[in-house]
C-alpha cells in the first residue's frame, strides 16, 4: 500500500486507504498470504514442508508448522554465512536484523529486506496520518533520541545491525522522514556516534539549538526520552555554557561528533540565558519539555508494555503535553498502528494492518487449559490451534503468530496481546506482555504483567513517602532452599526500614496467582526478597547492553533476569545496598 514518497504525505489519502483496507481485512489477509507464498514458492523451507507452490490458507496451515526462533536458527545462520540459495525466501536476504536481546538476554538474528523497509515506512506514514489529524504538526524538526548500533558483517558478508539501525541507514529513510515532517535535529554523526553518552549530550545540544523549531520529542521506546531528560537535569548548566559561548564540552571527544557539532553550535548568549532562566524557574523540573521547546505538540514513543512504569516520570517532564504511544512491532516485523492517538498510553491499542503480513493468533485460554489437562509445564510443547485475524474475539488474550515477507512463516513472536475491539474488520490489540517472561519457582507462574501489577501496588506505598521508583527487575532464586522471588528496586531517595518492609510485604501479597499463594502458604516458596540497588545500577545495565552491541534505542529493561543472563545478574547482585524479606505469610 506504500505510495511512492512525494515531498509531503497526504494524511487524508493515507487514512482513506487504511479505512478501505481494514473494512475488508479477511480478503486482504488471504491476498497477502498469496503474495508471500507466491514470491517464495521455491524457497527450500516451503518446499521441504510440501507446500508445492500452493498459496491458499488451508494448505499453508496444514503443511507449515508453528515455529520459534530456535527452529529457524540453522536456516538463518546459513544465510548469514553466505548461502545465497533460496533458503527461506525467493530473493536472497542481504541484511540481518539483530533483535535488541534485552528481553531474552542475547540478540537473535532475523532476516531483513527491502519489503520490511517499505512496510516500516507504511507504518510510519499511517501512524503520522492518524496523529496529524488530531495534532497537526507545523514545519519544523523532531528531537528524536535515537541511536544506531554498530553495523557488523556476518561471515557471509551480510550487513547486520539492529532493526532500527537497518531502517535508519536505508538510503530512502531520510526522504520518508521529511515527507512525514519528522526530520530530526541531529546530524547523522550523532545518531551513529561511537559512544552513546556523547551522542545523547549532542542530541540535547542540537535540540536546544533548534528549540523553537522542535515540533515533537520522540524515541523508539519511551525509556530513552526519560533517560535523556534525566541526563539534561545533570548537565543543563554545561549545555547552557556551550550555547552561551558556542563551544563544545570537553566530554565530547570523538572527532566525528566534534566536527559535525561545530557546524550547528554557535555563540548565542540570549538563548543560553533564556534556557537558564526557564530551568531555574521550574519546580522540581515539572514541565521541563515544554519549557525547553515552546512549539512542541506532543511526545511520541512506545509507552506500552514494559514502558508503562515510566509514564509517571514522563508525565512529570511533559507537563500538559499529550503523550502519544507509538506503534507495535518487533525486529521480526510490524504488527499494528495506533489509530486512536488521543487515547492515553495506558489505553493505547494497535490496529493490525492486514496487508503487512499474515497473522494468526493462538488463544491463550485454550492452551492454558490444555496444559492443565495434560499436566504439561512447557507452553511451547502444546500444539495450539491458532485462529485467523478476523476470527479473534474481543476480550480474549492471544499469542501472535507472524508470517512475513522476509522468510518467517507461522513464527511465534512470543508476545501476548488482548483483543479490545475492532477497527472496521481488523482487530485492535492491546499489548499485554512477553510470554516467556515468567517468574516461576514451583507450580506458580507469574508473567511480566503480574510483576508489573505487584510493583505498581507496592510503589504506591513509596509514593506516599515522596519516594520514586526509578526502575525494577526480578529474579527467581532457585539456589536457596526453598526458592523465592527476588525483586530489585532502584529508588530515588532514602526509604526507611519500615517503608521497605511494607513494600516487600505488599509485593509478596500482590502476586495473586493461585500457584504462588498456595506455595507460599505451605512454604514451598520462601519469603519474597526485596533488594534495593545503588543509584545508577540500571544505567550500568543499559551500558552493558550497549557495550554488547545492542542499540540504546531498542533498550527495554529486562523485567526478569534468569540465571543464564549471568552478567546482568552479576551487575544487579554486586550493587545491592539493602535487602529485606517479606513477612506477609507468617
Ligand atoms: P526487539 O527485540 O527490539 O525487536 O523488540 C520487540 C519487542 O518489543 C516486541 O516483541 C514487544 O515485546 C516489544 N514491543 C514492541 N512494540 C511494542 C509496543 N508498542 N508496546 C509494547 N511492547 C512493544
Amino acid at each position: 500500500m506504500l505510495k511512492k514518497i512525494e515531498d509531503q504525505v497526504n494524511p487524508e489519502k493515507v487514512i482513506e486507504e487504511v479505512e478501505a483496507m481494514t473494512k475488508d481485512a479477511g480478503r486482504v489477509q488471504k491476498e497477502t498470504l498469496r503474495k508471500i507464498l507466491e514470491e517464495n514458492s521455491d524457497a527450500e523451507y516451503l518446499l521441504k514442508h510440501g507446500l508445492d507452490g500452493r498459496t491458499d490458507p488451508e494448505s499453508f496451515k496444514s503443511c507449515v508448522p508453528l515455529v520459534t526462533h530456535k527452529d529457524l536458527e540453522s536456516y538463518i545462520q546459513r544465510i548469514a554465512d553466505g548461502d545465497t540459495s533460496q533458503v527461506l525466501t525467493g530473493k536472497p536476504i542481504t541484511t540481518i536484523s539483530l533483535s535488541s536481546g534485552t528481553t531474552q538476554g542475547k540478540p537473535k538474528f532475523v532476516p531483513f529486506n527491502d519489503k520490511l523497509m517499505d512496510i516500516t515506512m507504511q507504518i510510519f506514514q499511517t501512524s503520522f496520518a492518524y496523529r496529524n489529524r488530531e495534532f497537526p504538526l507545523g514545519n519544523g524538526k523532531a528531537l528524536q533520541f535515537v541511536y544506531g548500533s554498530k553495523q557488523i558483517w556476518t561471515e557471509g558478508g551480510l550487513a547486520a545491525g539492529t532493526a532500527t539501525t537497518n531502517v535508519f541507514r536505508h538510503p530512502r529513510f531520510k526522504k520518508h522522514m521529511k515527507a512525514i515532517r519528522s526530520e530530526w535535529c541531529s546530524p547523522d554523526e550523532v545518531i551513529f556516534g561511537p559512544d552513546f553518552h556523547q551522542s545523547l549530550y549532542c542530541h540535547l545540544l542540537c535540540g536546544l539549538m533548534y528549540r523553537e523549531e522542535v515540533q515533537f520529542v520522540s524515541s523508539t521506546f519511551a525509556h530513552s526520552i526519560i533517560h535523556a531528560f534525566e541526563t539534561f537535569v545533570q548537565c543543563w548548566e554545561e549545555l547552557c555554557a556551550n550555547i552561551r559561548d558556542g563551544s563544545l564540552s570537553s566530554r565530547i571527544t570523538h572527532t566525528s561528533l566534534r566536527s559535525a557539532m561545530s557546524k550547528i553550535i554557535h555563540p548565542d548568549p540570549v538563548k543560553a540565558d533564556l534556557i537558564h532562566s526557564k530551568c531555574s524557574n521550574l519546580s522540581n523540573w515539572y514541565g521541563l519539555i515544554p519549557a525547553l521547546f515552546p512549539n512542541v505538540k506532543y511526545i511520541l514513543g512506545i509507552m506500552t508494555g514494559s514502558m508503562l512504569p515510566y509514564l509517571k516520570k514522563l508525565r512529570h517532564y511533559a507537563g500538559e503535553l499529550p503523550l502519544m504511544s507509538a506503534d507495535y512491532g518487533a525486529s521480526e516485523g510490524w504488527i499494528g498502528v495506533n489509530v486512536n492517538p488521543k487515547l492515553p498510553p495506558e489505553l493505547a491499542t494497535f490496529a493490525v494492518l492486514p496487508d503487512i503480513g499474515y497473522f494468526e493468533f493462538i488463544p491463550l485460554n485454550e492452551s492454558i487449559d490444555d496444559r492443565e489437562q495434560d499436566g504439561e509445564s512447557d507452553f511451547l510443547r502444546i500444539e495450539p490451534k491458532p485462529v485467523g485475524l478476523t476470527e479473534v474475539k474481543v476480550g480474549e488474550e492471544y499469542e501472535i503468530l507472524l508470517t512475513n515477507f522476509a522468510g518467517l512463516y507461522r513464527y511465534r513472536l512470543g508476545d501476548v496481546v488482548k483483543v479490545v475491539g475492532f477497527h472496521n474488520s481488523t482487530p485492535e490489540l492491546q499489548f499485554i506482555c512477553r510470554r516467556s517472561l515468567l517468574l516461576t519457582v514451583n507450580i506458580d507462574k507469574n508473567t511480566e504483567k503480574d510483576l508489573e501489577l505487584s510493583v505498581e501496588a507496592a510503589q504506591r506505598l513509596l509514593a506516599v513517602e515522596k519516594l520514586e521508583l526509578v526502575d525494577y527487575t526480578s529474579h527467581a532464586d532457585l539456589v536457596s532452599e526453598p526458592g523465592h522471588y527476588v525483586i530489585f528496586w532502584e529508588i530515588n531517595g532514602e526509604a526507611s526500614e519500615e517503608v521497605l518492609n511494607e513494600c516487600c510485604n505488599c509485593l509478596d501479597r500482590s502476586f495473586v496467582d493461585v500457584g504462588y499463594v498456595s506455595s507460599r502458604k505451605v512454604k514451598a516458596i520462601g519469603p519474597l526478597e526485596l533488594r534495593v540497588l545503588k543509584r545508577g545500577t540500571f544505567q550500568k545495565i543499559l551500558d552493558h547492553y550497549v557495550t554488547m552491541g545492542a542499540a540504546a534505542s531498542q533498550f527495554k529493561t529486562p523485567r526478569c533476569v534468569g540465571a543464564n543472563n549471568s552478567q546482568v545478574l552479576q551487575i544487579l547482585c554486586s550493587n545491592v545496598e539493602r535487602k529485606c524479606f517479606s513477612t506477609a505469610f507468617g
